[in-house]
């Protein structure tokens, strides 16, 4: 059975100690936005993922959805319909939305918090208000002000939930091969056709219509990707209330996220009307993505923070065997396995690795806020750059290490791990869809290496090392000090080889993009670990007896000392190049 208690002392921590949240409530439009207020609204989150999201969890994976083939209707799992209420009556849809549109124009920094807190309660149900916030943000960029007006203020209420129809049976991660035909209609509206699969919430009985955003063509438009249009298709016509011929044909069965529907559509000459201009589809569709990436990111987070607990739970519950060095705990029968070094081992990489990639996160959601809020256009564009380049890498790192973790509390529970009682198999399978949907993690690592770094010659990458090396020329000597100056020396080092051998043949870069998103990783969240190392020193000196503060300068040591050894590696591996990767023909790949 699934447990979960939000962390929000460190939630707290990082809010108030290391990142002066509070300050985001000097910035126009986020001046409701106080410390107190943002603690208040984690707190009520908290218990609602708590008390009302995870009852759901475990259950739903049993029953998964129904679909119904001759209604083409959707049930989602028992009692989702009621914590979709609670979700909606409690105003959590509109937290971060306009406040134009009836959004309650909270921070972005805020949205993070909670989507860690739902998906670490159950993911599956987390997906529904999670697509619905990308349309909003989509058609709050890009949709004229009749289509806002029309759509807006109900997506925003969650009285309506949304999707995102990119993906059909011949394209996934290639949608220049999009097939999905749109014919314009005298009256401005437009006739869509076509067949897209693995959609998230296409179809489901939670709200009472859904708003899909669906990528098309437009007669004679060019073949690339420059020739997507994006068209908002609602199940239900807002004026007339009538059926519109959008239908699911059927439901996915998947290895995770059973409650969350995943639908093939049939777009059956459905009534659609363009977003913004025609051919600017994929751009306006990367508005959206940006924004789910990160999201995905914290889905990676919460199904990692949910098994950490509970391997710390079952590691002092389960007695097995003595500690190395003599019993602990002689008058038990045996010693509680957190004594095993093996077994810190595992608990630590959970922890750590959490409570230091919730700091990036945070970080990143921060400089979001900055990035639209901020008076000064400079202060902007400088939060925008550090949004940008690290969205690649919070979307990937996030949920490979969430479904790494997920894995380790297996481990750590062993046997108990593998079955059902404890709920951790779930985790695993859920974790592991984030590290492919909203563009797998291998495509992140191009984005980053192939696009982030080279966006305006270079400015993102030298913006974050900037903030680090100015960091650490005033720090230098303090603790960890040399172990962040040498990650940064690695990834700096990284960063001239990629440039000197990527441009010349792609090839070298693509090679690389992995193991360069992860070193990025390593050394971003160093620069994190530093810096809670340093705040907790300080803190401990007015409160010693606080084991908050003593864990973190201690989890501190182990990140330095043991989790970040992998970095070494990584740029032996990108300095190695393609040749061991690209030397096989296809014929000898397939040789056994
Ligand atoms: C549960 C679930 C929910 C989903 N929800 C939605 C949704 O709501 N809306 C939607 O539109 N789609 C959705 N998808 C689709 C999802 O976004 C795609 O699965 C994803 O983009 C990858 O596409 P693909 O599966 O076709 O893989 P492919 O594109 O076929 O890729 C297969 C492999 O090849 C690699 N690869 C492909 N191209 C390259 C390249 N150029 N360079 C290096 N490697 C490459 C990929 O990284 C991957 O490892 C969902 C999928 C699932 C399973």
């Amino acid at each position: 059975m699934l447990r979960y208690n939000p962390p929000l002392r460190d939630m707290q921590f990082l809010l108030e100690d290391l990142l002066n949240a509070g300050q985001l409530a000097e910035l126009p439009g986020y001046e409701d936005a106080s410390l107190d207020t943002l603690k208040a609204v984690i707190e009520e989150g908290g218990k609602l993922a708590r008390d009302v999201i995870l009852p759901t969890n475990g259950p739903g994976d049993i029953e998964g959805c129904q679909y119904d083939a001759e209604t083409k209707e959707v049930k989602t799992p028992k009692g989702y319909i009621e914590a979709y209420k609670a979700f909606v009556e409690g105003g959590w849809p509109a937290m971060s939305a306009p406040v134009e549109h009836g959004g309650q124009g909270l921070p972005h920094l805020l949205k993070f918090v909670l989507d860690e807190m739902i998906c670490s309660t159950n993911m599956a149900f987390g997906m529904y208000p999670g697509l619905s916030h990308g349309a909003v943000t989509a058609l709050h960029h890009h949709a004229d002000k009749e289509l806002q007006d029309r759509f807006l203020p109900n997506l925003i209420s969650g009285e309506w939930t949304g999707t995102m129809c990119l993906t059909e049976p011949q394209c996934g991660t290639d949608l220049r091969l999009i097939r999905t035909k749109a014919e314009p209609n005298s009256d401005g509206s437009y006739d869509i056709t076509g067949t897209k699969i693995w959609i998230t919430g296409g179809e489901h009985d939670l709200a009472d219509n859904i708003v899909h955003l669906v990528l098309a063509k437009l007669p004679g438009a060019p073949e690339s990707t420059k020739g997507i249009s994006m068209f908002i298709v609602p199940k239900f016509i807002p004026e007339s209330g009538e059926r519109n011929a959008a239908f699911c044909g059927g439901l996915e069965h998947k290895m995770g996220i059973k409650g969350s529907a995943t639908c093939v559509m049939n777009f059956e000459g459905a009534k659609g009307w363009l977003v913004g201009e025609a051919n600017k589809g994929m751009s306006y569709m990367f508005t959206m993505m940006n924004g789910a990436r990160l999201m995905v990111g914290m889905q990676g987070l919460g199904i990692a923070e949910a098994a950490w607990q509970i391997a710390l739970d079952f590691s002092k519950e389960r007695l097995q065997s003595r500690a190395l060095s003599g019993p602990k705990h002689p008058e038990l029968a045996a010693d509680p396995i957190h004594v095993h070094p093996d077994v810190r081992r595992m608990l630590l990489q959970q922890k750590v690795i959490n409570e230091g990639c919730r700091a990036l996160a945070y970080w990143v959601g921060m400089n979001l806020d900055i990035s639209h809020a901020h008076p000064d256009e400079k202060q902007r564009e400088a939060a925008d750059d550090i949004v940008q380049l690290l969205t690649p890498v919070v979307k990937a790192f996030l949920t490979d290490e969430g479904y790494t973790n997920a894995n380790w509390a297996v481990q750590v529970l062993g046997g108990s791990g593998f079955t059902t009682d404890w709920g951790v198999e779930q985790l695993v399978r859920d974790a592991r869809i984030a590290r492919i949907y909203e563009g797998t993690n291998g495509i992140q690592a191009l984005d980053l290496i192939g696009r982030k770094l080279s966006i305006k010659g270079g400015k993102l990458i030298k913006r974050f090392f900037a903030i680090v090396q100015g960091y650490l020329k005033e720090n230098e000597g303090a603790d960890y000090s040399s172990e962040l100056g040498d990650l940064l020396a690695q990834l700096q080092d990284a960063t001239m080889w990629v440039a000197a051998n990527g441009m010349k043949d792609p090839d070298q870069a693509g090679a690389a993009a992995t193991p360069y998103l992860r070193l990025m990783a390593y050394t971003a969240i160093g620069f994190m670990w530093h810096q809670m190392n340093a705040v907790a020193r300080k803190k401990a000196e007015a409160a010693p007896d606080d084991v908050f503060y003593q864990a973190k300068i201690k989890s501190a040591k182990f990140y330095f000392e043991k989790a970040t050894l992998e970095a070494s590696s990584l740029i032996a591996d990108i300095k190695s190049g393609k040749e061991a990767l690209m030397a096989h023909s296809i014929d000898e790949l397939s040789a056994s």
